[in-house]
């Protein structure tokens, strides 16, 4: 079967073309139309020969993601659902704020990790993305952009767990953030959320210089292990151990999601507790609130409870940011990607016309 061109790396691509005794600059000049000048097909390649072209036609595909809803929050937030090859669905959403615009991408189609509160958990894990999958959710939103409009951030916090697909994502992190043929959007612009998967949060360290988030949700394992199973894997003991040892820059912090559920991990002293965790972790906590979702039964805690929560934290001297919901109205929010079926009536889709 043909490969997708996109899901190999630069490297792979170079090494093809040796053996087709192909000159290794031409990776760059194919690499530059397809995640740069954003080819949708071989043909457009002008400024290579003809041969060379239709012979790539021969050997790969090309494959794009099919847009089939998008969503508009009230709020601007922006919520994809794209189809795979294969019809697998995945989502995306793009946040626009004052200064910068966030995609917020996902890894797998579906989830297997069974967090408590995740609407993503519901579906299991379908299938991991490949990296031409992942890198194109970035090209096909930028598509719908105005001219001067473009993506200044990525979050890998859309569905599934980046880590757990970890081969494929540093492939896409690798396009994302290559200056010469790829994307070229700063690590320093790039976050990756993770479950808490120890070996793998070392070797990103390692390899990459993205900013690492770890879904932290609980200061005690009895607690995290009923809300994340993958704490009976990785203690927290452990995790906290890992993240005291990571190599992290000075002037940057890890930073700790902590999503609060009412009457669940919302209580003061749990927020006393999360403190005494966090000791010794250059970090922040970025706190979101419950977003709901069907069949859920977890509840948002008022808005007293929050204040207080955070509150504790800030008197302790840990930096906390209170993360507000974008796009829930169009169930766009951390925790309510499930790809398919949830309708919306507040949120109206766009017609091709206004996109
Ligand atoms: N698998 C990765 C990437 C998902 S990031 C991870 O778990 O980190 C999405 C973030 O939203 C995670 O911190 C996740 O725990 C959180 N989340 C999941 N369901 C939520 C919900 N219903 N409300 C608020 N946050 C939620």
């Amino acid at each position: 079967m043909k490969r997708n061109i996109k899901d190999l790396s630069f490297k792979e691509f170079m090494a093809h073309l040796t053996q087709r005794r192909e000159p290794a600059y031409r990776a760059q000049q194919v690499w530059q139309w397809l995640f740069q000048k954003r080819a949708s097909g071989f043909a457009e390649m002008t400024n290579l020969p003809a041969l060379f072209r239709a012979r790539l036609d021969e050997e790969f595909t090309m494959n794009r993601l099919a847009v089939l809803r998008r969503l508009e929050s009230l709020d601007g937030t922006v919520k994809f659902l794209f189809a795979l090859a294969d019809g697998a669905t995945i989502e995306s959403v793009l946040i626009p704020e004052t200064k910068r615009l966030t995609l917020c991408i996902s890894t797998q189609a579906g989830c297997g990790f069974g967090c408590a509160f995740c609407a993503t958990a519901v579906l299991g894990l379908k299938r991991n993305l490949t990296s031409g999958e992942i890198v194109d959710q970035v090209l096909e939103a930028s598509r719908t952009l105005a001219p001067d409009a473009r993506i200044t951030n990525v979050v890998l916090m859309g569905m599934g767990e980046p880590l757990a697909n970890y081969t494929q994502t540093l492939k896409a992190l690798d396009i994302m953030t290559d200056t010469i043929w790829g994307i070229g959007i700063s690590p320093r612009r790039i976050t990756l959320s993770t479950v808490g998967l120890v070996p793998q949060i070392r070797r990103l360290m390692e390899e990459t210089t993205v900013n690492l988030a770890i879904s932290l949700h609980a200061p005690t394992d009895e607690l995290r292990a009923r809300l994340m199973p993958v704490n009976r894997k990785y203690s927290l003991v452990e995790l906290m151990d890992c993240c005291r040892a990571l190599p992290i820059p000075r002037r940057k912090r890890i930073t700790f999601e902590y999503v609060l559920l009412s009457g669940v991990n919302d209580s003061l002293q749990c927020a006393h507790e999360l403190c005494e965790l966090l000791r010794g972790i250059r970090s922040k906590v970025n706190v979101i609130p419950f977003n709901p979702h069907p069949g859920s039964s977890f509840q948002r805690p008022p808005d007293e409870s929050i204040e207080a929560f955070q509150q504790v934290l800030h008197q302790r001297g840990v930096q906390v940011n209170l993360r507000r919901p974008r796009g829930d109205d169009i169930a766009a929010a951390c925790g309510q990607l499930q790809g398919e079926e949830q309708g919306n009536r507040r949120a109206r889709p766009m017609m091709a016309a206004e996109a």
